[in-house]
């Protein structure tokens, strides 16, 4: 079985034109290798613990974080074109939402948004999956996958950021797992900054379905881009706290008159203005008109921003 099908996934049918494709992806579309380290990289960190793969904005993250070690930026592409043509491989098949009868061909997604609002979920074949699942077996298929499509001079680079994906997924877990346990349960993990911030944002963005908790904008472009960050209330060299209840999801206006004290939240999670707001030569209507309007919550009510963090920010931030 594992030979069968690390033969198969040397096979995949990708675009293979040296003019689009340099020698650092072997003359051919990355697309679909980089999806399926993807897949593994979650499944390794127990992000994905049953055969339904969904097109999540984690697979997402994790895809793009590969594609943008390859090519430099302006060059864009998104999960959602291999994610269903995987299929056409024999690697994966679509599940239709309920209640969609004819649903948009694998061939004509171009789009998350596409994706999502025709399909669910994918179900890799049983035994790929079987073999993904198992420690050794998919050590050998991201090995095969990573040196069959990819240069030599990059193949530690995208070691890396497999080992990058794999921790920042088991710290987004960590984190969402923390919330629920008692300070005498919680063992402190120490991991790198990159990991650290991605595996931040990996746990709280969904909680505020990527929307800003203050203005509530939401905005995704084509390839997948989000206009939130993740941010923290105290900031992170403050008190190192990473708890969910130090975060909130702002976008970059928001994120920026935040941390410059124009904006902040009460203790009844309702917006404050700084008065400097309305200062001659400010021109920000649409900030000051969010004035007393309740912040967006978290999905989870256990996420909560904390009291101390905002009466924090109140205290040495906030710019009455
Ligand atoms: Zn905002």
């Amino acid at each position: 079985m594992l030979s069968y099908w690390k033969h198969k996934l040397t096979k995949l049918r990708t675009d293979k034109n040296p003019k689009r494709w340099d020698a650092l992806t072997t003359h051919q579309a990355p697309h679909k290798p980089i999806l399926l380290l993807a897949i593994m990289d979650l499944m390794e960190a127990g992000r994905i613990t049953e055969n339904r793969i969904e097109p999540s904005l984690e697979l997402v993250d994790a895809f793009t974080g590969y594609w943008r070690k390859l090519f430099p930026v302006g060059k864009t592409s998104t999960m959602a074109y291999p994610f269903p043509r995987l299929q056409t491989d024999g690697v994966l098949a679509l599940i239709p939402l309920q209640g969609i009868t004819q649903p948009i061909p694998p061939g004509k997604i171009h789009s998350l948004h596409k994706l999502q609002s025709c399909y669910s979920h994918a179900c890799l074949d049983d035994n790929l999956y079987v073999l993904m699942q198992g420690a050794e077996s998919r050590e050998i298929l991201r090995t095969d996958l990573i040196s069959h499509y990819f240069a030599e001079v990059i193949r530690a680079e995208i070691q890396g950021e497999s080992r990058v994906n794999r921790l920042s997924a088991q710290y987004t877990h960590y984190l969402l797992d923390k919330g629920t346990l008692t300070p005498d349960e919680i063992k402190e993990v120490t991991v790198t900054r990159i990991v650290r911030d991605r595996g931040f944002r990996g746990a709280l963005l969904p909680e505020y379905d990527h929307r800003c908790a203050i203005c509530k904008v939401r905005v995704r472009t084509p390839e997948e881009h989000h206009v939130v960050d993740a941010a923290h209330i105290v900031p992170f060299a403050e008190t190192r706290n990473n708890n969910l209840t130090n975060g909130l999801s702002l976008c970059k206006l928001c994120h920026w008159a935040f941390d410059e004290g124009m904006l902040g939240i009460d203790k009844n999670h309702k917006i404050l203005v700084s008065s400097h707001m309305r200062a001659a030569g400010n021109s920000a209507a649409h900030l000051i008109g969010l004035e007393h309007r309740p912040i967006v919550e978290p999905v989870h009510a256990l996420y909560t921003p904390g009291g101390e963090n905002l009466a924090w920010h109140r205290r040495e931030v906030f710019v009455r």
